[in-house]
């Protein structure tokens, strides 16, 4: 993006001082840092403070995990749903082995609330952590109500907004305790996040050896990538003031109510649930082969993905399609069709015709 490109090249033109460094060419990298924190808060609803720049959402999720395995006593459990990102996934099987409850979704792929609370009434665990948005099927996940329900049992709640953040207003999300976010996904530069933390709890750093960040986060801030990433979001942030986040979602509808006309036996996930506007996760009719898909939509321009893993040879479900219940033989149909901020009307309706095009060509010839 060029607001992005442009405020990295400022920063690294004219502030590339150590923000660390007391004399002024430092100061001045100092101020930037600062401003960029003060921008990331007010668009989150947080105290600048709270906020804790990394190298990105993996080393964010990282941190959250290592920082409650450190304080929590070794007999506590935490709470994570079946569908977050692996670097959720892992690290809380690393740090916390059995003790990890799996918070179940439905078939929609929305994290099923009446067990929360129903767990909840009988156990305090140490974390509830579910994210934002689902990465492989764009469900928008009740973080709002989690929130609410783990305040009402005082149990702190983490988020991984990387899908969400920059797709969907931000604001309401610092209430959250805990919350991480990556730049890539709006348009930023890669190798670049945050971790929102309360700033008057104290944070085990996962990075040690340096005073930076307020002790939380050992490592020489990269000031250009931090602007670079606040630009991005503020673009972001004002085209969804402008509602056109709401466009591209009529966008999105229009594609798929022609999609499922137009390829009956189409199951397209989470369907009828709040979805992110980029995301279209569909199992394609049966009998079409997803590998077709894949290569013959990637000859007419278009780059999807699957939603399975290859193991062994075997194609299974990816855990998301797992856990919402899908089994082997869905995997086999899985497709996932994204889009940016930057695809138009024109093409969705490109995409379309090409579904319908390459469905045609895998029907067996009378
Ligand atoms: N969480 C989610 C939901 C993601 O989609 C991703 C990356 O795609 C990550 C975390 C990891 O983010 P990063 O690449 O910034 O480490």
């Amino acid at each position: 993006m060029r607001e992005a490109r442009e405020a990295w090249l400022n920063v690294t033109e004219k502030l590339g001082g150590n923000p660390s460094s007391m004399h002024q060419v430092g100061t001045r990298a100092a101020i930037a840092l600062a401003e960029a924190r003060e921008q990331l808060a007010a668009v989150l609803g947080c105290h600048p403070l709270d906020l804790v720049w990394t190298s990105g959402a993996t080393e964010a999720n990282n941190t959250v995990m290592h920082h409650f395995a450190r304080k929590l006593p070794p007999t506590a459990t935490i709470f994570v749903s079946a569908i977050e990102h692996p670097c959720v996934d892992d690290s809380s099987r690393h740090y916390f082995g059995k003790r990890v409850k799996t918070i179940p979704v439905t078939r929609d792929g929305v994290v099923d609330l009446d067990w929360l609370t129903g767990e909840l009434a009988d156990a305090r665990p140490g974390l509830v952590a579910v994210m934002a948005a689902n990465n492989e099927t764009g469900v928008i996940q009740p973080w709002r109500e989690i929130l609410a329900i783990c305040q009402a049992y005082q149990v702190p709640f983490f988020t991984d907004a990387v899908q969400f953040i920059g797709k969907q207003p931000g604001k309401g999300l610092g209430d959250c305790d805990f919350l991480s976010g990556a730049a890539h996904k709006f348009g930023g530069p890669r190798g670049v996040g945050f971790l929102k933390i309360p700033h008057r709890s104290q944070l085990t750093p996962l990075l040690l050896g340096g005073k930076q960040e307020g002790g939380r986060r050992a490592g020489t801030e990269n000031v250009a990538t931090i602007a670079a990433m606040l630009a991005a979001l503020a673009v972001r942030e004002k085209q969804m003031a402008r509602g056109e986040h709401l466009l591209r979602k009529v966008w999105r509808d229009n594609f798929e109510a022609q999609f499922l006309r137009a390829l009956p036996g189409t199951i397209i996930l989470g369907h009828n649930q709040p979805r992110l506007w980029n995301t279209v996760s569909a199992l394609m009719p049966e009998g079409d082969r997803k590998s077709q898909w894949v290569i013959r939509l990637d000859k007419a321009g278009f780059a999807v993905s699957t939603g399975s893993a290859c193991t062994t040879g075997k194609e299974e479900p990816s855990h998301v399609l797992s856990a919402m219940g899908f089994k082997a033989a869905h995997a086999l149909r899985a497709v996932r069709f994204s889009a940016g901020w930057e695809t138009t009307e024109a093409d969705w309706d490109a995409l379309l015709r090409a579904v319908v095009k390459v469905h045609g060509e895998m029907q067996p010839k009378a």
